[in-house]
């Protein structure tokens, strides 16, 4: 029996041996990991976190045909509006004339509805749903609450299909739940899984084909047909060249789950590869579809930097024999790219970076910024587990003096890290980006709808912004200067990870 057989996906604490909570360099990250599992740290002051459903919705709410409900309290929905307009963004630069974003609803459950259950109101909300936007699929949401009082949206569900055109997908993506937020995307693919893909016999396969040159053909096709996953916070112009280098071997690429029509999500059974660009994000659906489906996987790599892009594209030449043509490739590839990078190498040398981002970009992007020539100050992802570890390990080929910090926000323990190591340069995420800037330290998102970090082009387009913002300094340092920090003078002499401790195990 696997993990898709049961109604939920089982918490990443347990199937990964992840966690949040780590301060210190990255051997003792390594040693205390150990290949399976982080010790159960604790903090004894906590500020800040991050929600499952943010990364959850900013994953369905790419999904086109499709309407979101919340299942759960007004307030819950108060993220997914950022990932609308980011939906619509993307649209934009995709060429949509008539941009339409994602279409969210919520079941608006109350005091009154904690006590005599909600099923009543996400029943109401699944038939508005239909109704009035006749979607492919109706994606159903549950938060803390419905999780809490027990209300079954999988019974719902059932009960409410045979008079449903749209498919019904229930996630449970409950707040409380967990601590890992990636754990949203084992919750997305278990539903998807479940209610999208055939699951019983010859379900779901593709029309027979009678003619033997369409069968021969059909086959070649097949046989080099891939994959791409990408996820929500890949950008149009990634995808881009993610595609394009993979054409350049002569595959055949189709791309999911994000900005994928629900009802192609069967193609994914016929592929002769998937491809992953994020692990952390693929991993569970991926093992999946090699179970259930014989479809292999590659796994590894996060395309960002030079070295990881070119060993991302040996991992799957590898797969099709195509190791000749795949370093070709590299080789004119990053030979185009030294030549436009050499420009900005004097500016970068000797300068100091701090990075913070989910486990796999964040060390990938601090491994590009070695590249560059920058030297890492500290990184700091969101959570740990075993697909940091083959990035990682390319970071501390060069420093094993790198400070790791996993945490998933948690300002003061970045706050105190910047008194402490001064970097030149801040790359993260918006909610952390915001401390960065009032610090004084300049800032380069680590991500936004519009820029590209991954492959060659990649590359480029993320040096050059960090040219741009080295070149002058000057905004950030203003504001510091005529800012107020938050925390009192004491904080910056203790140690950062003062708080952190081993939890107590009987
Ligand atoms: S933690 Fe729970 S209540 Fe808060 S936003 Fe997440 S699902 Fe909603």
């Amino acid at each position: 029996m696997s993990d898709i057989d049961e109604k939920v996906a089982p918490r990443r604490e347990e199937r990964l041996g992840a966690g949040c909570v780590y301060g210190g360099n990255a051997c003792g990250l390594k040693a205390q990991f150990g290949g399976c599992r982080l010790k159960a740290n604790q903090r004894g002051f906590g500020q800040g976190s991050i929600c499952q459903l943010l990364p959850g919705t900013a994953m369905l709410s790419t999904l086109p045909n499709s309407v979101v409900i919340l299942h759960g309290s007004l307030g819950c929905g108060g993220a997914i509006n950022l990932q609308t307009a980011n939906v619509r963004y993307r649209q934009i630069l995709s060429g949509e004339r008539n941009p339409q974003g994602a279409i969210w609803m919520t079941s608006n459950l109350d005091e009154r509805d904690v006590v005599s259950g909600g099923e009543e109101k996400l029943e109401k909300a699944i038939l508005a749903a239909e109704q009035r936007f006749r979607p492919a699929t109706i994606i159903v949401v549950a938060t803390c609450v419905p999780g809490i009082i027990g209300d079954d949206i999988d019974g719902v569900a059932a009960r409410l299909q045979p008079q449903i055109q749209a498919r019904i997908l229930p996630i449970h993506c409950e707040g409380f739940k967990t601590q890992i937020m990636a754990t949203a995307y084992d919750a997305i693919f278990h539903s998807i899984s479940r209610h999208l893909l055939p699951r019983g016999e010859g379900e779901g396969q593709a029309p027979v084909i009678v003619d033997e040159l369409e069968i021969a053909r059909e086959r070649i096709r097949r046989s080099r047909l891939v994959n791409l996953m990408n996820f929500a916070s890949m950008s149009a112009s990634e995808q881009g060249e993610l595609t394009r280098l993979l054409q350049a071997l002569g595959l055949t690429v189709q791309v999911f789950p994000c900005y994928s029509d629900p009802e192609r999500f069967v193609d994914a059974t016929q592929a002769a590869l998937s491809i992953s660009s994020c692990p952390t994000h693929d991993d569970y659906f991926l093992k999946h579809l090699q179970e259930r489906y014989g479809v292999p996987y590659i796994l590894r790599h996060m395309p960002i930097g030079i070295a990881a892009t070119g060993d991302w594209l040996r991992d799957i030449a590898r797969f099709f024999h195509l190791e000749k043509e795949a370093e070709a490739l590299i080789a004119q590839e990053t030979r185009e790219l030294e030549e436009a990078l050499a420009p900005f190498r004097a500016a970068f040398a000797g300068k100091k970076a701090l990075v913070s981002a989910g486990e796999v970009r964040a060390f990938a992007t601090a491994a590009f910024l070695q590249e560059l020539g920058l030297s890492i100050v500290a990184v700091r992802p969101y959570h740990y587990d075993e697909f940091g570890e083959p990035s990682l390990d390319r970071l501390t080929e060069k420093q094993d003096d790198v400070i790791v910090n996993v945490a998933t926000i948690q300002p003061y323990e970045t706050l105190n890290i910047f008194e402490k190591t001064r970097p030149d340069l801040y790359m993260g995420h918006i909610a952390d980006n915001v401390w960065a800037a009032k610090a004084g330290v300049p800032v380069v998102p680590i991500w936004h709808g519009g820029f590209s970090s991954a492959g060659y082009s990649g590359a480029f387009d993320l040096a050059r912004r960090i040219n741009r913002v080295l070149r002058n300094p000057s905004f950030n340092r203003r504001l510091r200067e005529n800012l107020k920090q938050p925390y009192r003078k004491e904080w910056f002499h203790e140690d950062p990870f003062k708080y952190i401790r081993e939890a107590v195990t009987n």
